[in-house]
C-alpha cells in the first residue's frame, strides 16, 4: 500500500529513528508519537492507516491501555511492538485489540511484511462494509439483520450463544482465531481461559452444519491454538 501513513509509537529514539528509514524507503508516510496521549491525539488528527505501538510508554498509559483508547474511536490495524515475548502479553494485546505483534530484535525485512500483511488484511475488511446484511460463506449463509443461518438453503436453528460463535468467525473467515480470541468476543474476557465451554459449542455448531461432524471442513481446529471457518475465496 504505497504511501499508507503509519504512526509509530515509541520513546525510545533509536527504534523510532529505525522505523522512519525502513518506512520512508519502503514509500510509508511516518509520524511519530512518545507516548500515549500524543498517539491517540495523532490518530486523530493524522488518521493513520496503521499504529505501530510500543507496550513500555513513558507517560502513565502503556501500549495496552493506548490500544484500548484507541478502539473506543477507532479501527485502525496495530501493531504491538515490544521487547517481551510472552504469550500471556501477546493475548494481553490481542485482547485490547492488536492485529498483530512483533517482538524487539526485529529486521526491517520482518516489519515491512507484517505491515503489509495488517494493512491488506484490514483493506478486506474495509472492502466488506460493517452494515452488510448477509454473510456468505460456501453453503452457509448468514442472514445479519434478522439473525437467521441457512446451510444449501434450509435453515439451521441456532441458539443465541452457537450464533454468537459462528457469527464471530464468520466476520474472520479464513482465518485462525485464538481460543482466548472467540471466548472473550462470546462470552467475555473473564471466560478467556474456557477452552472446554468452547469446545462444546463448537462441537454443536459442528453437528447443526457440517456434512460430517466427525470429520470437519467447515469449522476447523488448530491444535492448541484456536478455530478458522474455512470459506471458499471469491474469485479475484
Ligand atoms: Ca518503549
Amino acid at each position: 500500500m504505497e504511501g499508507a501513513r503509519v504512526l509509530i509509537v515509541e520513546d525510545e529514539p533509536r527504534i523510532v529513528y529505525l522505523v522512519r528509514e525502513v518506512l520512508t524507503a519502503a514509500g510509508y508516510e511516518v509520524f511519530a508519537a512518545c507516548n500515549g496521549k500524543n498517539a491517540v491525539e495523532q490518530v486523530a488528527l493524522h488518521q493513520p492507516h496503521l499504529v505501530i505501538l510500543d507496550i513500555l510508554l513513558p507517560g502513565g498509559q502503556d501500549g495496552y491501555a493506548v490500544a484500548d483508547r484507541l478502539r473506543e474511536f477507532s479501527d485502525i490495524p496495530i501493531i504491538m511492538l515490544t521487547g517481551k515475548a510472552r504469550e500471556a502479553d501477546m493475548l494481553l494485546g490481542f485482547e485490547a485489540g492488536a492485529d498483530d505483534y512483533i517482538t524487539k530484535p526485529f529486521s526491517s525485512k520482518e516489519l515491512l511484511a507484517r505491515i503489509k500483511a495488517v494493512l491488506k488484511r484490514s483493506r478486506q475488511g474495509a472492502a466488506q462494509p460493517v452494515s452488510r446484511e448477509e454473510i456468505e460463506c460456501g453453503d452457509i449463509r448468514i442472514d445479519l439483520r434478522r439473525r437467521k443461518v441457512t446451510n444449501a438453503g434450509l435453515e439451521v436453528h441456532l441458539t443465541s450463544t452457537e450464533y454468537k460463535v459462528l457469527h464471530e468467525l464468520a466476520v474472520h473467515q479464513n482465518q485462525v482465531l485464538l481460543h482466548e480470541q472467540l471466548l472473550t468476543a462470546v462470552w467475555g474476557s473473564e471466560y478467556r481461559d474456557d477452552c472446554e465451554y468452547l469446545r462444546s459449542y463448537i462441537h454443536s455448531l459442528r453437528k447443526k452444519l457440517e456434512k460430517n461432524p466427525a470429520d470437519p471442513k467447515i469449522i476447523v481446529r488448530c491444535r492448541g491454538v484456536g478455530y478458522c471457518l474455512v470459506c471458499d475465496e471469491a474469485p479475484e
